[in-house]
């Protein structure tokens, strides 16, 4: 089967939070080195090019996230009914935890971990008509492991993706500017139980050759991008090379901005590296704080405590970093005090602006294959799973909390809907949570008040 043709390789980007999908330009970095000439769609900012998918042989769809898998699944069925001969491989995180419901629903490979590698090789299998024996390629009856090695980076390719002014943005002292997003590392030094990473890297991860993302974020200025998202799973996993790529990135552009995302104990054990992050033009970092309930932060194996979540949103505003605290807000094991308490700490940490008002009502996923699945802890809440949505059904212990949770959802829903300030959805949420309606909610806030810097895309899995 030739796939060489202009085409005959397709890839598909679903979803990646808003940004141009790192997704679908690394592997065509990678398959345009290997001499292929694939065709590209992000379906979370064009149409479906039902052409494009006629003529392709080969379709690669990208799972990075949770929210891509359910839009993927979609996404496949219509390239069954548009060309049911096309082969179809679902790549990233989500394929090899998915692998064996993606191959009754439509994927004939599925590639996870340091996918890139085993998606060129398949690629050359076929097209060369040889037998797929490929390490790392998942197919009915053969399971694989995810191939977990250092690759031979090639820079990624966006040449066909939709511009970067069709994407989130960063909206900061009342403007909006163009958004570049790279990655300089992959995988995660860490075992939080809940994250959808360690049961695919086990505790590993891989820095890409700082010249490679470099010169990505040269294009990405090139093409209009004055601020820079670093979308490593945790940026200070290699604080050396993350300190290296962003001097030469500042020498090079001193008026970029950028952000990343870090784990609370490694802005507490790299603090002392802050200041010059700022002063290099960080504007903020995310970090996955989650709770702030001792046997929450426990089960979900976090590896810091309600008093070091107080000491790092210090230590990053003394830097002069704004902290955006992303949060798994309801789980099986989280009460309403733990709600309410987790408000007040926003409210009184000044961070009602740091946090998307969609965090307040994040119920935890259980998808198959995390470690939570099977946590003793989970076993007596956890219901069947619930195949379609990749994750098992669960119910608190109490009801109400499951009842707050819908309340919660429905508010921020609303509030997003009708452009509400975050503020004043804020202060209908803590009405909720303490019982009372939510007739003449007041928001202390000016609605004038200077916003903390954020991406117009809201931080979820
Ligand atoms: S939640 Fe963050 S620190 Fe924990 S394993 Fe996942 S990426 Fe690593």
């Amino acid at each position: 089967m030739n796939l060489r043709s202009p085409g005959a390789v397709l890839l598909i980007s679903c979803y990646e939070l808003g940004h141009q999908p790192l997704g679908v330009a690394m592997p065509m970095g990678f398959l345009q080195r290997a001499g292929f000439q694939p065709s590209v769609m992000d379906i979370a900012v064009e149409d479906f090019d039902e052409e494009k998918v006629r003529v392709a042989s080969l379709i690669a769809i990208a799972v990075p996230m949770h929210t891509a898998m359910r839009l993927g699944v979609r996404v496949a069925e219509r390239i069954g009914e548009l060309n049911p001969t096309c082969q179809i491989c679902f790549y990233g995180l989500y394929a090899s935890l998915n692998s064996e419901y993606l191959l009754e629903h439509g994927a004939n490979w599925c590639i996870g971990g340091e996918y890139e590698k085993p998606l060129v090789a398949l690629v050359e299998a076929i097209d060369s008509d040889s037998k797929v024996e490929v390490a790392g390629v998942i197919q009915h009856g053969q399971p694989a492991l995810p191939v977990l090695e250092k690759l031979s980076f090639a820079v990624p390719q966006r040449d066909g993706l939709p511009s970067l002014d069709q994407y989130a943005e960063l909206e900061h002292n009342g403007n909006t500017r163009t958004a570049g997003y790279v990655e300089a590392s992959r995988g995660c030094l860490h075992l939080c139980t809940h994250c959808p990473i360690p049961p695919v890297y086990g505790g590993r991860f891989f820095i890409l050759p700082a010249e490679v993302v470099l010169e990505d974020i040269r294009r990405q200025v090139k093409a209009g991008a004055t601020h820079i998202t670093f979308g490593d799973p945790d940026f200070l996993n290699g604080p050396k090379h993350s300190l290296r790529v962003v001097r030469a990135m500042h020498e090079e552009f001193p008026d970029l901005t950028f952000d990343f995302t870090a784990k609370v104990e490694h802005l507490l054990t790299r603090g002392e590296d802050l200041p010059e992050f700022a002063k290099a033009g960080c504007l903020f970092i995310i970090s996955a704080v989650e709770s702030l309930s001792d046997r929450v932060l426990t089960i979900l194996d976090k590896c810091h405590t309600k008093q070091e979540v107080i000491d790092a949103f210090h230590t990053v505003r003394d830097a002069g970093i704004a902290l955006r605290p992303t949060w798994v807000t309801f789980t099986p094991w989280t009460t309403r005090d733990d709600f309410l308490e987790m408000l007040d700490f926003i409210e009184s940490q000044g961070l009602i602006d740091h946090v998307d008002p969609v965090q307040y009502s994040i119920r935890l996923l259980i998808p198959p294959g995390s470690w939570l699945a099977d946590h003793k802890e989970t076993l007596p809440y956890r219901g069947l799973l619930d195949e379609a949505a990749f994750s098992y059904r669960w119910t608190h212990p109490d009801p109400e909390m499951d009842q707050l949770q819908k309340g919660v959802a429905r508010v921020v829903e609303q509030g997003a809907e009708s452009e509400e300030d975050p503020g004043v959805t804020f202060f209908k949420v803590k009405e909720l949570a303490i019982g009372r309606g939510l007739v003449n909610v007041t928001c202390s806030l000016s609605p004038d008040r200077p916003r903390a810097p954020r991406l117009t895309e809201s931080w979820f899995c």
